[in-house]
């Protein structure tokens, strides 16, 4: 159901990961997260660092905001996108191992920047039955939501990269056996987070696209394959709040994956199957060559497109990002239209002021497509001109 996106015409939000500030240098290992919060030095710099993250989302405009990321660790390339759940749900040894893995092998050889995230793959086996053991998402997203107003988002991987990504399994007789039992378990942990009045949660990276961009199934996974995993992760769950699927060309270290752009037409009649209010696209780094197939396929979901590039340093102009959006508005229509980044800006390499200043132009050029429709526009507290520090006097 719609929740959070629900009455705002042309809402904004991002992914999810902003640049960690250089400060917070706390990190939670293997403790639990309410284990690490009754440390006060941990406390503090977690609430100062999630505080700081929502202040630029609220300060730029962005309607729906997230935690930044927070409670993930500072690992290689954004490791911690994967290794935080490994490591905190129940069936995982206790320690982790350097794990095998062959997705990317060939592509990233010694000398390749993600060579340094395939070897930061220390990552644990399974010993038992999976289950959400110690994931307490919904804690996090309370301390986040306790810091604003407005609607916070929060995101998790999908379990086919977390089945794929373990170091050895004692327990389950196949990978698939594996995948399923992971999304059962995940099911469950978000649907306390439901519960506890999570209004928009965010399944990051279904490899659904990723068939035909790599020309194979995903393990033994094909696109009909992986659909019943989003869907079995997600059972239940829009009937208690809004689902969002977010796909992207990747992020680890803010690469994309592929040498070359990829394209979402192959696959997006399987994308349209998953049980989602909403899918993002990758249309800013990708280019908009795919909005026409998009407007014409997803027809029942609202679409939320990438309009800022995770990928770069260069602060897109808000006419730039007007453009992309009057560009889809061509073939999907304002009330199913969410604005957004592409992906995360938090897994390695940009700073924090490159991010707030994207998310500025995002609103900034979201307020030029408002202002036409003649919609609400959103008040960007960061870009009023009465707040200058400097006299201005064009020439
Ligand atoms: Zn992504």
């Amino acid at each position: 159901m719609f929740k959070a996106s629900a009455g705002v015409m042309l809402p904004t939000s991002i992914i999810g990961s902003l640049p960690r500030p250089g400060w917070y240098t706390a990190n939670l290992g293997a403790q639990s997260f309410l284990e690490a919060m009754v440390n006060s030095r941990y406390r503090e710099q977690y609430e100062d660092a999630v505080s700081a993250f929502l202040r630029m989302q609220e300060t730029a405009g962005l309607d729906i905001c997230t935690n930044g990321d927070a409670h993930y660790d500072e690992q290689v390339g954004g490791m911690s996108w994967q290794s935080y759940p490994l490591t905190h749900m129940d069936g995982f040894a206790a320690t982790g191992r350097p794990a095998a893995y062959r997705v990317g092998a060939a592509a990233y050889p010694r000398g390749h920047i993600l060579h340094d995230f395939l070897e930061a793959r220390v990552l644990p086996g399974i010993e038992g039955p999976v289950g959400p053991g110690r994931l307490q998402y919904a804690a996090m997203w309370k301390v986040a939501q306790r810091l604003t107003q407005r609607p916070v988002k929060f995101g998790t991987i999908l379990p086919e990269l977390l089945a794929a990504s373990v170091a050895y399994d004692k327990h389950y007789k196949d990978p698939v056996e594996r995948t399923m039992a992971l999304a059962e378990a995940i099911n469950r942990e978000l649907h306390e987070l439901a519960d506890a009045g999570c209004p928009v949660i965010q399944m990051e990276e279904p490899q659904i696209h990723m068939v035909p961009a790599r020309g194979k199934a995903f393990g033994k996974l094909g696109e009909t394959e992986l659909v019943e995993v989003f869907n079995a992760t997600v059972r239940g769950l829009r009937a208690k709040t809004e689902i969002w699927c977010h796909t992207c060309w990747g992020n680890p270290a803010q690469q994309r994956i592929f040498r070359d752009v990829q394209s979402y037409r192959p696959t997006l009649e399987a994308l349209n199957k998953v049980d989602a209010d909403a899918i993002t696209f990758e249309t800013c780094s990708s280019g908009p060559g795919d909005l026409e197939a998009i407007g014409q396929i997803i027809t029942g979901k609202k679409v939320v497109i990438g309009v800022i590039d995770h990928h770069t340093l260069q602060v897109e102009r808000p006419d730039q990002v007007a453009d992309l959006i009057r560009a889809a508005l061509k073939h999907i229509p304002a009330e199913r239209l969410v604005i957004s980044s592409d992906c995360g800006m938090g897994r390695e390499g940009m700073s924090r002021r490159h991010a707030a200043y994207k998310m500025v132009a995002m609103v900034l050029g979201t307020n030029v497509l408002r202002k036409e429709l003649g919609l609400p526009e959103a008040h960007s507290l960061a870009a009023d001109a009465r707040y200058s520090l400097t006299l201005t006097q064009p020439d």
